[in-house]
């Protein structure tokens, strides 16, 4: 049988990490058993869906490379398709309408609560419902949850889960409005859309054995299922969309790489000996689910940032070229076509962890300077500095080629005419092209800025200085 897969999101809140490690482990186990992988939106609880965390879904899954075979299937385009098995259900007797009032409800559970009860429905309408079959008053579809026995089933990663029937209700398989519920409309699609392992969050285990009674109703094959453990925050909560988890948007945002993310993430719950660093192409032959851990995984922030930096790093350029262009184009920064981009980030990324880090630090690359706000400018407006810059100006200007050693030699030039030190020459040039007192190694910044650049704000610091010179 073909191994298929599902990331079944509802688009109540944006992609988490949780979300992504689901979808990650769905879809390495589709990819290593060369089965398909579907992404599926549950977006039936019509009140919390929004079309933004859709986009942000499928945004986050596209840019970490977590491409589904089949879909994006919505649930919302397949209301005919539930409504019809519940209409067969009711008809075939293993579904009834329930017309008990919410004050009805309240009331019963209040008392079961006092009477230390599990609260549960108490099948009133499973027996009488008969007598209100034509009534206008509003209901909601029950499934007929067996009375006896036990439901049994073999988790991948957590072992054998058996629950008796007593302890489960005739859950709502159709809510008053007419819209089927999640546990329904999960069972329908895993069922229709033939997935054989279901592999999802912890928190859905309690729903499984619901879905299993349901299934069996239905003459419908069980899947498989693997609850993966909880993800907790620095501070031991648990990540969900509801306590503001980071979305992987920010991530992305900030300049964090496909394969450092999902690596990240990976690991978290997942080992393989004591490896850390895999590749893409390592995932998908290593993972497996035999290796799922049962404890919960902490985030790490730290560990992110070394395996980003480790993958700006290690790398092709032209991956991180790639990674980089989009990380502009989102940021809506324009380098001019004229800066030696690979090379620069070629130089300079070991210095930084992520992509946000190293724009921020070389923002003179694409802004001009306002010299007006640089720190502590007027302690550079001397005599001898409008002097070197005058020095440095002519010098450059005359340079034919822009390379590296001879823009080195005219700042070693520099200093033995006006006898200072390289450091005094460069912390000037500093200023003048950057706004900063330190940059990386001056005589790269001049090449990488290109010569019109740096003639231009040399020249800039020129005028400043002598408009503001004090005499
Ligand atoms: N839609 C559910 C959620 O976002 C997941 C359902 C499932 O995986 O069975 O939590």
């Amino acid at each position: 049988m073909k191994v298929k897969t599902r990331f079944s999101p509802s688009p109540t809140g944006c992609l988490h990490i949780g979300g992504v490690r689901t979808a990650l482990y769905s879809w390495l186990f589709a990819q290593k058993y060369r089965g398909s992988f579907i992404l599926r939106i549950e977006d039936t609880d019509t009140k919390r869906v929004n079309n933004d965390y859709i986009q942000d879904i499928l945004y986050g899954l596209n840019y970490l490379g977590l491409h589904w075979d089949e879909g994006p299937f919505y649930q919302s385009n397949r209301l005919d398709i539930y409504k019809n098995i519940i209409l067969y259900m009711l008809k075939k007797g293993i579904a009834y309408k329930c017309y008990c009032s919410q004050e009805r409800l309240d009331r019963l559970r209040k008392n079961q609560i006092l009477n230390k009860e599990k609260p549960r429905y108490d099948r009133k309408c499973r027996e009488y419902c008969i007598v209100l079959k034509k009534s206008n008053i509003p209901f909601v579809v029950r499934f007929k949850n067996p009375l006896e026995g036990i439901v049994k089933f073999n988790d991948m990663i957590r072992g054998s889960i058996h629950i008796s029937n007593h302890e489960l209700d005739d859950f709502i398989i159709q809510r008053s409005n007419g819209m089927p519920t999640y546990n329904f409309c999960v069972v329908i699609d895993d069922w229709k859309m033939n997935i054989t392992h279901v592999i999802r969050g912890e928190d859905h285990v309690n729903n499984t054995p619901r879905q299993i009674n349901l299934l069996n109703a239905l003459n419908a094959p069980v899947p498989l299922y693997a609850h993966v453990s909880m993800i907790l925050d620095n501070s031991g909560i648990k990540l969900s969309k509801r306590n503001q988890s980071r979305s992987i948007t920010s991530y992305i945002n900030e300049g964090f790489i496909p394969e450092a993310i999902l690596n990240y993430i990976l690991r978290l719950g997942w080992s393989y000996k004591d490896q850390e660093v895999f590749s893409i192409h390592e995932m998908k032959n290593l993972f497996n689910i035999e290796n799922v851990s049962k404890s919960p995984s902490m985030i790490n922030d730290k560990k992110l940032l070394w395996l980003n930096h480790y993958y700006l790093n290690s790398l092709p350029i032209k991956t991180i070229i790639s990674y980089f262009s989009i990380f502009c184009k989102n940021k809506k920064i324009f380098l001019d076509t004229d800066i030696d981009i690979q090379n620069l980030l070629k130089e300079f990324l070991c210095h930084h962890n992520t992509l946000q880090e190293f724009i921020s630090s070389y923002v003179y690359f694409y802004k001009d300077i306002n010299l007006y706000n640089v720190d502590n400018i007027q302690m550079y407006c001397s005599c001898i500095n409008l002097k070197i810059l005058k020095f440095l100006y002519k010098k450059f200007f005359l340079l034919t080629c822009w390379y590296k050693s001879d823009i080195l030699c005219l700042l070693k030039q520099s200093i033995k005419r006006f006898h200072v030190c390289f450091k005094y020459i460069a912390t000037l040039i500093r200023i003048g092209i950057s706004g900063k007192k330190n940059t990386p190694n001056i005589s790269s910044i001049i090449f990488y800025i290109g010569k019109n650049r740096f003639l231009s704000r040399i020249h800039n610091l020129i005028k400043y200085i002598q408009l503001h010179m004090l005499v």
